[in-house]
């Protein structure tokens, strides 16, 4: 594993005064470049050829590296010209969905901010329920193997793949006919099933909450929370229930697109904690914890019991509804602050208090 030191040994040799903030063409990319220039940096935008019409149309990218797949990110010339450019790269949900967080562990010699041991646990279901525990967060049940269903389980493939193919099943049977079906639709494949994760289907509606962990001022920033708008069981409600029985319709949580919210202010106070929590666990883990942007997923029920059934340790594209400001970016900071200018904003000021090699690995 690409050790500190090293890192530490690269940012040495940058130019700090030309910096640049850098990221992969996808996500939260916009998000990141806007606020990476509000606050005066250059920015380098990793883009497939096939994308490329997003940065022409917003011209928020001084740099574009164009490649036909994000895993060039790893070839030696693209790093060295990531180098060459000093700069720090910001990784985002399509970094965990498109490329190994193995080879970007051991081959990935470009300072990112964040905490790259946390990538790990993102990725590791095991080892995330494991962390929300120690955390001491309330969980869905989960369920060891498809003989054990006895209620309402959601069904979920390994790595963030926003939602598509899951599905729901509430005893074996249904399990492995629902699998099987899933398979023949093209929906998932047999070694998809073999390494699928069951959990309890908590019945509530679905709140994602955004956070931020600042190393510099030591504290955890509440951002706000959205809502996803998810293909196709947001286009259930729109059909009579026979027409659903007919079909024999499979709910499936493909992410299409983020809804701002705000959330009943007496369930701040656990939100708040939980935030807190999250981080004091991060930081005996993996330390110095998270660093920067994190979500936590919950469905709250109608006791508002609020179960979090994954963790982000990055920025999540939710916080998208919040370019420009939302509510509690404003609370806090006034106008015009949202997550891409909040990273900015804290890549500045560890430069300034001379603090960048802790919060970059
Ligand atoms: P993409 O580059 O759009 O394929 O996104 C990479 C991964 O990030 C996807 O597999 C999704 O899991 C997740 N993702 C992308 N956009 C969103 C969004 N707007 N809200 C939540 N998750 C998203
Ligand atoms: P994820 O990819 O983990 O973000 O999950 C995709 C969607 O599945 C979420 O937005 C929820 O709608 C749903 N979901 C995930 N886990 C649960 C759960 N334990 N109970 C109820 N719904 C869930």
């Amino acid at each position: 594993m690409i050790t500190l030191e090293e890192i530490s040994q690269i940012i040495s040799k940058y130019n700090l005064d030309r910096l640049s903030i850098s990221t992969i063409g996808s996500h939260s990319a916009l998000n990141i470049f806007k606020g990476a220039k509000e606050e005066g940096f250059r920015t380098v935008c990793i883009c497939k050829k096939s994308d490329m019409i997003v940065y022409k149309k917003f011209p928020l990218a001084d740099e574009l590296i164009l490649v036909d797949s994000f895993k060039e990110i790893l070839d030696d010339d693209v790093q060295e010209r990531l180098r060459r450019l000093n700069a720090i790269i910001v990784p985002h949900g399509s970094f965990t969905a498109y490329l190994s967080t193995e080879k970007i562990m051991e081959h990935f010699y470009v300072p990112m901010f964040g905490n790259r041991k946390l990538l790990q646990w993102e990725v590791n279901r095991e080892k995330q329920v494991d962390w929300l525990r120690k955390a001491g967060l309330r969980i869905p049940k989960i369920i060891k193997s498809p003989e054990e269903i006895s209620s309402l389980t959601i069904a979920k493939l390994p790595g963030a793949k926003g939602g598509k193919g899951y599905f729901l099943a509430s005893s074996p049977e249904a399990f492995h006919k629902k699998a099987e079906d899933m398979v023949r639709r093209g929906l998932i494949s047999n070694e998809d099933v073999e390494k699928i994760h069951l959990q309890e289907f908590v019945l509530g509606v679905n709140i994602y909450s955004h956070y931020f962990s600042s190393i510099i001022n030591d504290d955890v920033e509440f951002w706000g929370v959205d809502k996803r708008y998810e293909s196709t069981v947001d286009a259930i409600g729109r059909m009579p229930a026979n027409e659903q029985l007919e079909i024999d319709l499979i709910p499936t949580y493909t992410i299409v697109g983020n809804i701002p919210l705000t959330i009943r202010e007496s369930l701040l106070p656990e939100i708040l904690q939980m935030g807190d929590k999250l981080q004091k666990t991060a930081k005996e883990l993996a330390p110095p914890g998270i660093i920067g942007p994190f979500c936590l997923e919950t469905v709250i029920t109608d006791n508002l019991e609020i179960y979090t059934f994954e963790v982000s340790a990055r920025i999540v594209a939710g916080t998208n509804v919040g370019i420009g400001t939302s509510p509690y970016a404003y609370l806090k900071y006034g106008e015009k602050m949202w997550m891409g200018k909040r990273i900015a904003r804290e890549i500045r000021q560890a430069i300034k208090n001379n603090k960048l090699k802790e919060i970059v690995c």
